[in-house]
């Protein structure tokens, strides 16, 4: 039968693109044209980061707010635009937080290389989705030899396996997943949790919320989130770890998998990852870490004894946008046991991955079998890229500077009466406060700091109130700025009490 509503064949039109519309999108992939826009958006680039150097790009947060910016970017679009790209990419670039600002002490977010950044352009025009290996032959081999590499690193053995994804929250929940798979005792894949014990995760109360988010989106619920008490120096307590796991066994409750932080997100603390990981033996628990933060640790000789005990992880979550001087986003999800993360998505896709095909499950061509994401950015690329060109060191050496620097702002604070610091610092967050100041003071600390424009620092509250929080990762942050930004602090708390 004829559906009448399907397309006919189109009668006589030689070439489909042989209109005007067609035309002027089809002009917009000249290589002539590419070359200019391009060399103008280099020019752009190339002085923001030439403003960032000399300091002229402060504030280094702008200063509009979220209404002056809903005007100065209006949801109004003209039918035909001027073909101008570079000028709103000039004015975007103009309204944003400067990362390259040597005040920029702010989020835990890298200020990227800029090689790491030409890396995204080649990426977003090859555009290879990378759900299958046909569809990023390259991008699929690069990610291999950089999860290859990153397992060597923490000390992963020859079975281990891992897939980039977008995220070290996708991250957590990625290796929850395959925790969940690997111990809840049935196929919760298949069959849900329906009937099921309550599944239970521990996590230390410091960890990043994603972890407690994501056990709940694999519908854990409220019970299925223990915090685990953490020391004076804000690290999860082992023996609160086996006391928290022994009550849910009394509770009848099923205990699945710890998860340690490696530079848990309020101050950089380092989980005791040794005496975690004899508890998760003994209770027959998965051991996530969550070294979004931290895990680069091992990539300095100097540090890496810290994270003595990763090497007995079933998975590790490790962000390259944080420490590894990467833009956002790329986060290795590495597995003890390849096997054990395919198992966390055993879905069948037959019009992407071929089910009578050669491979065992966890054949590692086809990313897509192992991650949340379907099409991907090329993220290996950047990170490959920079690593065959600048070398290992690079990367250790800037973990050594960052924590040097860290060690640098810390022992400032100790020297200034006024304030003090929360905990002194395991990797690279520094966090204090001006002493005897209320909550509300301290913040107003924060803002009137921020909107003088030098420097960008955020703040935590804690059960001991509010503090202001730095994060040291910006190579371009001299000493002399972190003297500049206690002056400030200071300046801003007697100014305030004027
Ligand atoms: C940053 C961070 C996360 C979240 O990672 P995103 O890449 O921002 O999603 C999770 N855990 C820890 C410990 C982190 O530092």
């Amino acid at each position: 039968m004829i559906d009448p509503t399907a397309p006919h064949a189109a009668p006589a039109r030689s070439d489909p693109a042989d209109d005007e519309g067609e035309r002027a999108l089809r002009a917009l992939f000249d290589p002539r044209r590419f070359a200019s826009q391009g060399s103008a958006t280099l020019e752009l680039l190339a002085s923001h980061l030439g403003a960032a150097a000399s300091r002229a790009l402060e504030p280094v947060m702008p200063r509009e707010g979220p209404a002056a910016l809903c005007e100065a970017f209006p949801a109004r679009f003209p039918a035909r635009g001027d073909g101008d790209v570079v000028a709103v990419m000039a004015r975007a670039l103009t309204a944003s937080t400067s990362l390259h600002a040597p005040g920029f002490v702010g989020h835990q977010v890298a200020t990227p290389l800029p090689d790491a950044a030409l890396c995204e352009l080649v990426a977003a025009l090859a555009n290879n989705g990378m759900a299958i290996f046909e569809m990023g032959p390259a991008a699929s081999a690069m990610e291999r030899a950089v999860l290859q590499w990153l397992s060597s690193r923490v000390g992963l053995p020859p079975t281990s396996g891992g897939v980039l994804t977008s995220g070290g929250s996708l991250g957590n929940l990625t290796a929850l997943l395959a925790a969940r798979q690997a111990k809840a005792g049935a196929d919760v894949w298949r069959r849900g949790l329906r009937n099921g014990p309550q599944l239970v995760v521990f996590v230390a109360e410091t960890a990043h919320y994603s972890v407690a988010r994501a056990a709940r989106i694999l519908g854990l619920g409220d019970a299925g989130v223990v915090a685990v008490d953490v020391d004076a120096e804000l690290r999860m307590k082992p023996d609160a770890l086996a006391a928290a796991v022994a009550a849910a066994r009394r509770r009848k409750h099923h205990p699945i998998c710890a998860v340690a932080s490696a530079g848990s997100t309020a101050a950089g603390a380092l989980d005791p990852l040794e005496p975690i990981a004899d508890v998760c033996a003994r209770e027959g628990l998965w051991l996530h870490v969550d070294g979004a933060h931290g895990a680069s640790l091992a990539l300095s000789e100097k540090h890496r004894a810290r994270l003595r005990g990763i090497e007995r992880a079933d998975s590790i979550v490790w962000d390259a946008h944080k420490l590894m001087l990467m833009p956002a986003l790329v986060t290795a999800v590495l597995f003890r046991d390849a096997g054990a993360g395919a198992a966390a998505f055993a879905q069948e896709a037959g019009y992407l991955f071929d089910p009578r095909g050669d491979d065992d499950g966890d054949a590692w061509s086809d990313v897509g079998k192992r991650t949340v994401e379907c099409t991907k950015r090329m993220m290996s690329l950047k990170l490959y890229a920079c690593l065959q060109a600048h070398g290992t060191q690079l990367f250790a050496d800037h973990v050594d500077a960052c924590l040097a620097r860290a060690q640098a702002l810390a022992s400032l604070v100790r020297a200034r009466p006024r304030l003090e610091l929360l905990v002194e610092p395991e990797c690279n967050i520094v966090v204090f406060r001006v002493r005897g100041a209320t909550n509300g003071k301290n913040a107003a600390i924060r803002k009137r700091v921020v909107a003088d424009g030098r420097y960008y620092l955020v703040q935590v509250h804690r059960p001991e109130g509010l503090w202001l929080r730095t994060t040291l990762m910006n190579p371009l942050t001299t000493e002399g700025d972190l003297r500049g930004l206690l002056e400030e602090v200071e300046a801003a708390a007697v100014a305030l009490d004027a």
